[in-house]
């Protein structure tokens, strides 16, 4: 006896076999049910999912020796007959080969006479948009005067293409695709009925290949069992049919959520070792991701993906402490690795980059979340704690204007302690008062910028080895450029001139070149400012983490204090 593929061999026989399309069943059933059967029916939708085998199952109800009922008995001769394809009431037309109007001719000679045995007449034309104008033409004057012995059922994948006339005169189902777990549970029941060994997996990448087609899972089954027998692997049925091993998608996902990169990249490692194509098992993984997040988006998701309950049950368990909002950043950075593949000659590169960003990525906190949080803050500073601005702080990354602008400048503020020797406010830091009663050096220099800038910042390169009203002796390194400029007559010259505005009296100025640099000579006024200003700033640092309003923050937010920046006005 020759093999009966599967799909033939457990094709529905009652409206009750007939998986996914309940809304049909139900209402051709209640059709007959109330004796108001349309003369013709049009069945719509993809290839696989039960538009033939209902026109067999409605013909037979129609036809059955049992009498017209809602489900045929399928032992009489008429039900046999018909399940065998040789009723002679019951024409089994392909309009994909019977396209001419001489067939259709032939169809409504034929309907003229009554049925040879059955109550009805049956036509039942697959794929029906096939048939030429001439012959819906020569179709429709029959749909027009139906004689009442007959009936027509229609079948098409491609409904638009069916004449808007033979339609409307056309009780219309649309069958759906069928959704993956009912597939799986057909697939269920037929493999425990042959006997075959596989696990609810495998049946789940078989229906899964179906894509919503029973009649094309079956056939993936047929080519799995013929190729594994009675007992069959998970890795056989994934290398068979060329897919990813769901395994891999959920370690990935896994790994990811775990934030272990080395796991991540093992995962490509494995992915390139099993010889798939980077960039499908990135499409794969993509939409591995996006069934993740629809799950945790709606609550009752399962009808939306096409997954089977375990899958479904193992997603959640992975997915249920990732933050949605993390969810849609993974996906976006796959879905332009993917774009990215598509152009690369190292895709295998390209997706461990990927990966390890996912792996890597920090966790964002909901605007909601942070005002919740600043809510709560204000409420624990006090009043005026709140309307002093406190010392600010900047979370990484710092603005370009923070802490790093005064240390770069060539002229800093001057010391907090300092008082300015003049009244003057300083409008920049870069013109800064004159400041230091207690430093003459600091005071003298800060007066010549007054008058001549360039002539401070040499004398700032300078170290004051001698500040007195009788002598300035100041040390350069030898053969530097400040002291070159300032051995210069007309600089030296001016210098004096300032000095002995500043000191009252005119002191000798002496220039000293200084080999061993910095070990007991004073400091230079740049590397004193700057001193300073490591010292303030730590100092600031000091305070604002000393105040209760920072901590709070910090508290609340599970940050720490980058840098301290000084508001202009404040002490
Ligand atoms: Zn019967």
């Amino acid at each position: 006896m020759s093999y009966l593929v599967l799909a033939r061999k457990w094709r529905p026989q009652t409206f009750s076999d007939l998986i996914g399309q309940e809304h049909v069943s139900r209402t051709l059933q209640n059709a007959i049910d109330s004796g108001r059967v349309a003369h013709a029916f049009l069945f719509t939708g993809a290839r696989g999912v039960g538009k033939t085998s209902s026109a067999r199952i409605l013909a037979k109800a129609l036809n059955c020796e049992q009498g017209l009922s809602t489900e045929p008995c399928n032992t009489c001769p008429s039900c046999t007959e018909i399940t065998d394809g040789n009723s002679v009431d019951v024409f089994e037309i392909d309009g994909a080969s019977n396209t001419g109007v001489d067939d259709i001719r032939e169809l409504r000679d034929n309907v003229k006479y009554l049925p040879s045995r059955s109550r009805y007449k049956i036509f039942i034309i697959d794929e029906v948009h096939m048939l030429t104008n001439n012959a819906f033409n020569a179709l429709l004057k029959t749909l027009e005067e139906p004689p009442a012995h007959v009936k027509f059922i229609f079948a098409t994948t491609e409904p638009h293409k069916v004449p808007i006339t033979i339609l409307s005169r056309c009780q219309r189902f649309d069958f759906k695709r069928i959704p993956l777990q009912k597939i799986v549970d057909r697939l269920r029941f037929i493999v425990d009925r042959e006997q075959v060994s596989i696990s609810d997996d495998s049946l789940a990448v078989v229906a899964r290949k179906g894509d919503g087609s029973m009649r094309d899972s079956l056939s993936t089954l047929d080519q799995v069992l013929a190729f594994c027998g009675q007992t069959v692997a998970d890795e056989d049925v994934a290398g068979l049919l060329g897919v990813v091993d769901r395994r891999l998608l959920l370690e990935a996902s896994g790994a990811v959520f775990a934030k272990d990169s080395r796991a991540a990249l093992e995962i490509v490692k494995r992915v390139d070792s099993f010889g798939y194509n980077m960039r499908q098992f990135c499409q794969e993984l993509i939409d591995h991701f996006r069934n993740i997040t629809i799950l945790r988006a709606v609550a009752d998701a399962a009808d939306i993906l096409d997954l089977s309950e375990g899958e479904v049950a193992e997603l959640k368990d992975q997915a249920s402490a990732v933050p949605p909002a993390d969810l849609q950043r993974h996906l976006s950075i796959l879905l332009k690795a993917e774009g990215e593949m598509a152009h690369s000659t190292f895709p295998r590169l390209v997706l461990e980059m990927a990966l390890l960003k996912m792996a890597a990525l920090s966790p964002i906190i909901p605007v909601n979340e942070l005002l919740e949080r600043l809510k709560a803050l204000e409420g624990r500073g006090s009043a005026p704690t709140v309307a002093s601005p406190a010392p600010t702080w900047e979370k990484s990354p710092p603005r370009p204007e923070a802490a790093p602008r005064q240390t770069d400048r060539g002229a800093p503020p001057p010391p907090p302690r300092q008082k300015p020797a003049t009244g003057d406010a300083p409008a920049s830091p870069d013109n800064a008062p004159p400041p230091a009663t207690g430093d003459p050096w600091a005071g003298f220099v800060a007066a010549v910028r007054g008058k001549k800038p360039f002539l401070a910042s040499f004398l700032e390169y300078g170290r004051p080895l001698v500040v007195s009203a009788e002598l300035l002796e100041i040390g350069y390194p030898p053969g530097s450029f400040q002291l070159s400029r300032l051995q210069d007559a007309d600089a030296l010259a001016e210098l004096k001139g300032l000095a002995k505005l500043f000191f009252r009296r005119e002191p000798v100025i002496r220039f000293k070149s200084l080999r061993d640099e910095g070990s007991e000579a004073p400091p230079t006024l740049l590397e004193k400012k700057s001193l300073e200003e490591t010292i303030r700033t730590q100092h600031l640092k000091e305070k604002a983490l000393g105040h209760p309003l920072v901590n709070a923050a910090l508290e609340v937010f599970g940050g720490v204090v980058d840098g301290v920046a000084k508001i202009e006005g404040k002490p």
